[in-house]
């Protein structure tokens, strides 16, 4: 049975007027109107009333219309037989899996089963989840996804303030003199923030924007200043600027004497190696001017922001990086006020929610400690639980290595794609396939993961599924369902209630995510006061709510407490009163010695790889994948790197590589985006096993970990880099899909109304035209079939083409500089190609001058680059202004305005001459 292809594409849709949600993305946790259509279709806005967003949103936000499709979806339970998958009901396949985990439990104790869960599940879901494992299992062995994104940043907040407390607010953003944001592409990845920030500055022009990052991102396009730091070298930069303050007498010392400890120590320890600039600038690889402007402008600048992201997280340092960076804050008591502060910026839309949950396996609920008898009694007396974990359980790496060494028997994954995502994904896949059961919830039928799961449950998606998020400001949102379950799909925290039934377990009877919600905030605030266990986490002012009240709750952060009259107060920023979370109150200075990244580069692996996103893909694409809006700006995976490098190691740009560590390989082509640092590279994280052939760059990144927090050194993998050598490049566009099996290397894009293939092979071609047909399943030889082949220069063009409509195409040479794809795209959007078309049709070029519009620079609106290079000669445009006033780019969520204005000085530059190659 193919199973993907048993329901409809289209739901069934009772227009429900216009509901107010938050999108399924990234951690700034913007607001969405999403009103469905009676075609089936949804309507997205940004919602003008959430104050993260104002109602602006970035191109994947915009986008999220185009994932809600049930193309692919899974949509019923299924369990593996020997011949494949079959359809079961819910009650067979939840007693499939409460049977073999009661019987592991049984013969092999509780740290036999795991929880493989995810930032991307709604709170009410994260915290049923935690609550069994943790309470009724007796384990504490469920970690999630976020390990791989933000531990480290809990992990430096704990350490310092004594909870995972981030201090400060969006609109501090707005209110700072400098915002320094290291490893954060905040331009791509965080696009509203960074939006913000733009808007901030605009009105302010002395507002310095500062990047620390190894590449210079688009985000460096807007800087004022780019330190293109070494990877792995923050510790000495911050330790460095630490040692500077000091020495100048950059210090709060009334601050730092009456509410932190600790200083001597981080200061000692700061001194060792950091104390003269000149040094720091040497093994950062960083102008010492540069370093000591930045160094200066710290100093002077009272309300500055250092805000952070995965550049710091993923580290095998990246706690103490964390820390480095908070140090610098206490020495001037820059915190707890408007516009100053350290600030971790998540990836993930539920980052923090699994946060206040204890979502991580060395978390306890409502931000409290496993290792504390005390916490664990709080806990437990409130759950009535019959078991509480008393030991931290295994982090993401760990569980899966002892998944692979048999210790752990069953294991369910939630809502992520862990043979994409780890570290060392081989050695994930070789977990899973050695697991006694797999368990997959999720969305869509086919991902790498589910591959090798025993068991298929059917969750809801995003516009299904009811419940909150907690954005990187502690703002707590409602996520709420404007869309019909699909098939038998249900709810997360729903399944794991029936499950947890299953198991036996009381306390599970939740009639609604509310109840869960209310569950949840009534925990936060129990025994939560001076006398007892007090804790900064503290949403019991949204407990008792009504389930009206619980609808139409809106955005507020936590803490979010009731005063006497009853009224919710909630905390825009912390610490305005210099009492920390430590039992004494102080904040604490933590020594940070430095260190290497783990792993060197060598002979056999000279080249230093980082990962990251791009701007218009999400995670493992298993919901951007389906949008044709997003696919056109980047469509295939690729390697940044040098054009010296690529010399020296024998690679070209647009040709394929192959690039492998002492832990896999993957294949991407060759780019010089122009912002990578000599020795180093960059691949982005999004391309996967449904996507593309060999594309997970998981199999290369290195799995050491940070060893406070877990979070695996993404960053900083040795790789090396050689020729990906084939015979043929191709490229395809049909509407039908195309059998691959036989090709080297491939890459499917979502096109709208049609699939883009971009191949490459290592066989000989004899018969051209036999080879397409074949490829592109066309058996009729009557068919309306245009061909060119020129046998001697090994080129072959064909299209196909069905009542005038153009049906597939296909083109083949031996070199990589075949036509541009966007005007043949263009092309499938017609129900009947005209004369003038079918002229252009086996040159892949339009006749009409301008019809080619070129690789897409504004997703938003649909602009290419030739489109906006024909607009900047013709019409002597000079500024991005300029260019938005004329085509619209740039003129919604704003991503792409480093690249438009990248482009301005490349056609100045070069003297106004018209550059629209792609
Ligand atoms: S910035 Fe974009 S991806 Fe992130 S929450 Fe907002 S709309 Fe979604």
């Amino acid at each position: 049975m193919n199973l993907s292809q048993d329901h409809l594409a289209i739901r069934p849709i009772s227009p429900v007027g216009t509901v107010r949600t938050t999108c399924a993305y990234c951690g700034v946790g913007c607001g969405v109107s999403a009103t469905p259509q009676a075609d089936g279709t949804v309507a997205i806005a940004g919602d003008k009333l959430h104050p993260a967003n104002l109602g602006r949103l970035c191109v994947k936000g915009s986008a999220l219309g185009e994932t809600v499709s049930l193309d692919g979806r899974l949509l019923y339970p299924q369990v593996r037989e020997a011949d494949g998958l079959r359809r079961v009901s819910w009650d067979a396949a939840l007693d499939q899996m409460a049977a073999k985990w009661r019987a592991v439990i049984d013969e092999h104790g509780p740290d036999a089963v795991a929880l493989y869960v995810s930032g991307q599940l709604l709170t009410e879901d994260y915290y049923v989840a935690n609550k069994l494992m943790k309470g009724y299992v007796g384990s504490a062995n469920i970690d999630t996804n976020s390990r791989l994104c933000m531990s480290s940043a809990v992990a430096g907040y704990k350490r310092a303030f004594g909870e995972d407390l981030v201090p400060l607010c969006y609109d501090d953003l707005e209110l700072a003199d400098m915002v320094v944001l290291v490893g954060s592409n905040t331009a791509w990845c965080h696009p509203i923030l960074f939006q913000r920030i733009l808007k901030a500055k605009e009105a302010r022009p002395d507002m310095k924007l500062v990047v620390i990052d190894p590449r210079r991102t688009a985000t460096c396009e807007l800087a004022d200043l780019h330190l293109p730091i070494k990877s792995g070298t923050d510790v000495w930069l911050f330790n460095g600027l630490l040692s500077y303050l000091s020495r100048i007498g950059a210090v709060a010392p009334d601050f730092v004497l009456e509410h932190t400890n600790g200083f001597d120590a981080a200061l000692a320890a700061a001194n060792i190696d950091c104390a003269d600039p000149a040094a720091v600038a040497k093994v950062c690889r960083i102008d010492p001017a540069l370093l000591l402007e930045f160094y200066e402008a710290f100093a002077a600048t009272a309300k500055t922001i250092t805000a952070y992201s995965m550049g710091v997280n993923q580290s095998s340092a990246g706690t103490d990086k964390v820390n480095a960076i908070i140090n610098c804050h206490l020495i001037g008591g820059r915190i707890g006020q408007p516009g100053m502060g350290p600030f971790s910026i998540t990836g993930q839309p539920n980052a923090m929610g699994g946060r206040e949950v204890g979502g991580l396996a060395n978390m306890l609920a409502a931000h409290m400690d496993l290792e504390r008898a005390d916490h664990r009694d709080v806990v437990q007396t409130f759950w009535d639980s019959p078991a509480m974990a008393d030991k931290g359980g295994l982090k993401a790496v760990d569980l899966f290595q002892a998944i692979e060494d048999g210790k752990v028997k069953a294991v369910w994954v939630m809502a992520t794609n862990p043979i994409v995502s780890l570290p060392d994904a081989d050695q994930a896949r070789r977990a899973l396939a050695k697991c006694e059961l797999v368990v997959a919830s999720d969305i869509m039928q086919n991902t790498d993961t589910n591959a090798y799961a025993h068991v298929l449950l059917p969750a809801l998606g995003w516009g299904e599924k009811d419940g909150t998020v907690t954005n990187s400001e502690r703002r707590i949102s409602r996520q709420r369902a404007f869309l019909p379950a699909p098939g038998e799909a249900l709810g997360d925290w729903k399944i794991i209630s029936l499950f947890a039934q299953r198991m036996g377990y009381a306390g599970f009877d939740f009639p609604d995510a509310a109840a869960v919600f209310d569950e949840h905030a009534r925990l936060s605030g129990f025994r939560n006061h001076a006398e007892d266990i007090p804790r900064a986490f503290d949403m019991s002012g949204l407990a008792g709510l009504s389930g009206d009240a619980y609808q139409e709750l809106e955005p507020v952060q936590w803490p979010a407490r009731r005063d006497a009259a009853g009224v919710i107060q909630s905390e825009a920023r912390l610490f305005a009163d210099r009492r920390f979370a430590h039992g004494d109150g102080k904040a604490r200075f933590i020594a940070t010695a430095t260190r290497a990244p783990a792993n060197a580069v060598c002979e056999d692996y000279p080249l230093t790889l980082n990962t990251g996103r791009v701007r218009d893909q999400w995670h493992t694409m298993t919901r951007t994948g389906k949008s044709h809006t997003l696919a056109d700006h980047i469509s295939e995976s690729f390697v940044d790197i040098h054009p010296q490098d690529a010399l020296l190691h024998g690679v070209r740009e647009g040709e394929l590589a192959r690039i492998s560590s002492a832990w896999g390989a993957m294949v991407a082509r060759v780019q010089h985006g122009g912002g990578i640092a000599r020795g180093s590279v960059f691949i982005p994280i999004h391309w996967n096993g449904q996507t593309s052939s060999d594309a997970r760059v998981g199999a290369l990144v290195n799995p050491v970990v940070d060893p406070v927090s877990g979070e695996p050194e993404f960053k900083h993998t040795p790789v090396r880099i050689d020729q990906f050598r084939v015979n043929w490049h191709s490229f395809i566009l049909s509407r039908t899909e195309v059998n691959l099996d036989s090709v080297a290397h491939w890459t499917r894009i979502q096109g709208k109304a049609f699939a883009r293939y971009e191949l490459a092979g290592r066989n000989n071609i004899g018969d051209f035209g036999a080879w397409a047909r074949a490829l592109l399943g066309v058996a009729d030889l009557d068919a309306d079939w245009l061909e060119y082949e020129d046998k001697t220069a090994g080129v072959y063009r064909a299209v196909h083409v069905v009542d005038d409509r153009i049906e597939q195409c296909i083109f083949l040479s031996p070199r990589q500089d075949m036509p541009s794809r966007a005007w043949l795209a263009s092309l499938f959007a017609k129900d009947q190609l005209s004369e003038i078309d079918r002229v252009g049709l086996l040159v892949g070029m339009p006749v009409e001058k301008g019809a080619d519009t070129g690789p897409t620079v504004c997703s938003c609106f649909g602009v290419g680059r030739n489109t906006i290079c024909n607009a900047i000669v013709e019409q002597n445009l000079e500024t991005v202004a300029q260019v938005t006033a004329c085509l619209k780019a740039g003129g919604n969520c704003g991503s792409c305005v480093p690249e438009i204005k990248k482009i301005l000085t490349e056609v100045q530059y070069e003297g106004r001459e018209l550059n629209t190659s792609s």
